[in-house]
């Protein structure tokens, strides 16, 4: 097994920035932010596709720089496709593979004997697919980052009735999401984040203030949730951030969104300080979106606060949180320096407002339940969530080392 996962984390700390991407492939594993294939190294010819199911870093982040070793196509959706496409477009970066696109709820043949389906999830970024590969050994799903949101803000609900009929027609094994297999509770509705920012933004006073939001850039129903109450507080919406620019053109692209009708966006350095240095004199005519969630250094919310620009936060000013602060010791410290710094101006912070993209233990045990796979592989978390998930798991019967088995990068298993 092996993730194929971007390290966010590690790459962040190397080039403080989830915009900055200009860092040579052999840089980027050195330092770990991009996977060793040295683990895999015999099946890198007998790779027929590299399928990634949703447009996030931390899963297409390293198909610039890797890909090129494997003479596979990439299959993604559509709008994962246009992210890939405006990353290499930015850093100019030539693959020597396609990329081909699927839509959710289709299929994709990739070889004789092996059927790739994008089955249609939630998640926290469009169009994410859980994929079911059907072999002639059977089927398996490769269950990661996904939600089951029956009341999403943007595209289609999950598709649990085609999940039903595989599960009927039955299921080799199943990779599942762990993170949150600890969490005793259904992860809530994108629809629940929406209710809690309309508090936020229409229910408190920010009259003659500066109100300032960051989020996930790839979170587009978020930034639409954002967009449609920008609106009613009849504010000027302006989105700043390299990254910003680039998921929001990339969903334009492939009509899933039209917010350049509803918000001037901003991807580039010099624009992005002209258009603060003008907005200096009338900070409450704007909502400002940007970049900086997670206190990145040098995130366009990090260079305000540091007054970089003629637009400075003031006492009385807002700054939102949309999202939680991903745990780990970059992140949470550089956000303790970036809070510290709004707390001594007198800038009132609103955390936290953020449901997750992340199945928890109940929909995980759903999931289970739909599919009953032969065998279930935790992923995505560390051995205290993978070992939560198959404490699940036995409560539905199956046994850990007989048909759950706990895995590690570089640790095979035959099934
Ligand atoms: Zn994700």
């Amino acid at each position: 097994m092996h993730s194929g996962r971007i390290h966010r984390d590690k790459y962040i700390t190397y080039t403080e920035d989830e915009d900055v991407y200009d860092f040579s492939p052999k840089k980027l594993i050195e330092i770990g932010a991009v996977p060793n294939l040295n683990l895999i190294e015999d099946w890198i010819p007998k790779v027929k596709a590299i399928m990634p199911t949703h447009a996030h870093l931390d899963h297409i982040g390293a198909i610039p720089f890797i890909s090129n070793r494997f003479h596979a196509p990439i299959v993604c959706t559509p709008f994962s496709k246009a992210v890939i496409e405006a990353i290499l477009n930015d850093e100019k970066i030539e693959l020597r593979n396609d990329i081909i696109s699927v839509n959710p709820n289709s299929v994709y043949k990739v070889s004789n004997n092996i059927t790739a389906e994008f089955i249609n999830m939630t998640h926290s970024t469009p169009q994410t697919a859980m994929i079911a590969l059907h072999t002639k050994y059977g089927t398996l799903i490769y269950g990661n980052d996904f939600k089951f949101d029956s009341q999403p803000t943007i595209g289609k609900k999950p598709n649990f009735k085609r999940l039903k009929e595989i599960g009927k027609k039955g299921v080799a094994c199943l990779i599942l999401d762990s993170i949150y297999a600890a969490s005793a509770k259904k992860t809530p509705s994108e629809a629940v984040a929406k209710e809690m920012l309309k508090e936020v933004m229409l229910g408190t006073n920010s009259r003659g203030k500066a109100v300032i939001v960051t989020t996930f850039s790839s979170h587009l129903a978020r930034l639409n949730s954002i967009i449609e109450f920008g609106k009613k507080m009849n504010r000027k919406i302006v989105f700043l951030g390299r990254s910003l620019r680039k998921y929001v053109t990339a969903g334009e692209k492939v009509r899933i969104i039209n917010f350049s009708k509803n918000a001037e966006i901003i991807g580039f350095r010099d624009k992005i300080g002209k258009k603060l240095n003008q907005m200096a004199n009338n900070k409450d005519r704007y909502l400002v979106v940007v970049t900086g969630h997670q206190g990145e250094p040098k995130s366009v919310l990090s260079r305000i606060i540091n007054d970089e620009f003629k637009f400075r936060l003031e006492a009385g000013d807002h700054v939102i949180y949309s999202c939680t602060i991903i745990p780990n010791e970059t992140n949470q410290l550089n956000r303790e320096i970036m809070e510290n710094k709004l707390r001594d101006r007198g800038v009132r912070i609103f955390k936290d407002i953020h449901v997750s993209g992340h199945c928890a233990r109940e929909d995980q045990r759903d999931l289970i339940e739909l599919l009953k796979p032969k065998n279930i592989i935790p992923a995505h978390g560390d051995i205290n969530m993978a070992t939560a998930m198959a404490e699940l798991a036995k409560e539905l019967g199956y046994k850990l080392g007989k048909n759950v088995f706990i895995m590690g990068d570089g640790k095979r298993l035959k099934i």
